[in-house]
């Protein structure tokens, strides 16, 4: 028998479910979108999946048609937005140097305005 250690429930595990009613932009069976409570640029969504994966470096090969989900999302949501032409950026933070604050994974979605040099170190 093997131990497996269950990784622990975000706030975003309560969103998908609802259990805490926060509006959704998106939901299917794979991945969640929702506005960022505290948006750092005029457009800030969280793309997530739906499965709890703590951070990237524990994304599997089985993971890859829910990762790639993201990115159609994205691509979706960002025409809606009114913000494809003009462009966005997209990120992933990745534990304590990558600045990962909520440990299931989730893509940012930023736009909506010009969002300066990639890294601000
Ligand atoms: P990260 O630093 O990449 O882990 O980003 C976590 C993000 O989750 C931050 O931008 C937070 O503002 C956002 N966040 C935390 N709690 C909530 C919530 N209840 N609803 C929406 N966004 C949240």
């Amino acid at each position: 028998m093997t131990n497996k250690i269950e990784p622990e429930e975000t706030i975003f595990s309560k969103i998908i479910r609802q259990e805490i009613p926060t509006p959704l932009l998106y939901q299917d069976e794979l991945v969640t979108a929702f506005r960022d409570i505290s948006p750092q640029a005029k457009c800030h969504i969280l793309i997530i999946p739906n499965k709890l994966i703590p951070t990237v470096n524990d994304i599997v090969e089985q993971d890859e048609l829910t990762l790639g989900r993201l990115f159609t999302v994205a691509n979706k949501l960002a025409k809606e937005e009114g913000i494809a032409d003009d462009g966005y950026r997209l990120i992933m933070n990745c534990n304590n140097h990558g600045g990962q604050e909520v440990y299931h994974i989730h893509m940012h979605l930023v736009g909506g305005q010009p969002m300066g040099k990639m890294l601000n170190i």
